[in-house]
């Protein structure tokens, strides 16, 4: 593989990714490339901020909802009600975690022919959406925990990988 996942506590993971102004061959070339990284890890869900590239972009394939690249992603709409799931991530491995988002949220992005796209997503799809939109703004899964429980997790997290 040409790329290798971004693993915390490498600082890359903080900082924001910028929008992408040109969708040209060598995008979706990386497109191509993060799917591949994606299924290696069997991962749902990969931005490009996890293979140290700083873009606002990511890539899903949520079970049952089929493959997706998404470009400048913003989250127009969201829900009050919420729901749990338990959260994992490849930049994270070996530790989850229940996290609690809203349930359903309305997104708009550009697809990789450059053309605008609406997306109503609900259940795992919304909360995969809103883990990796995190992801480019330098956030991550464990963040969304209050303090003590995220300091656990990250105990967790340094034994798991011998850290
Ligand atoms: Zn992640």
């Amino acid at each position: 593989m040409k790329y290798n996942v971004v693993k915390y506590p490498d600082e890359r993971l903080k900082l924001p990714s910028s929008s992408i102004d040109i969708i040209n061959d060598e995008l979706k070339e990386l497109i191509v490339d993060m799917f591949e990284v994606m299924y290696a890890t069997d991962g749902i869900g990969l931005s490009a901020v996890q293979i140290g590239i700083h873009k606002r972009l990511f890539v899903m394939d949520v079970p049952g909802k089929g493959k997706m690249a998404v470009i400048n992603p913003k989250i127009s709409e969201v829900s009050k009600e919420t729901s749990t799931y338990e959260e994992g991530c490849l930049s994270l491995p070996g530790i989850s975690a229940d996290i609690t988002r809203p349930k359903k949220v309305k997104l708009e992005y550009t697809d990789v022919e450059g053309k605008p796209a609406v997306l109503k997503a609900s259940g795992l799809l919304a909360t995969c959406i809103q883990h990796e939109y995190d992801h480019l703004d330098g956030k991550l899964f464990v963040d969304r925990l209050k303090a003590d429980e995220k300091l656990k997790k990250l105990m967790e997290y340094r034994k798991f990988n011998n850290l």
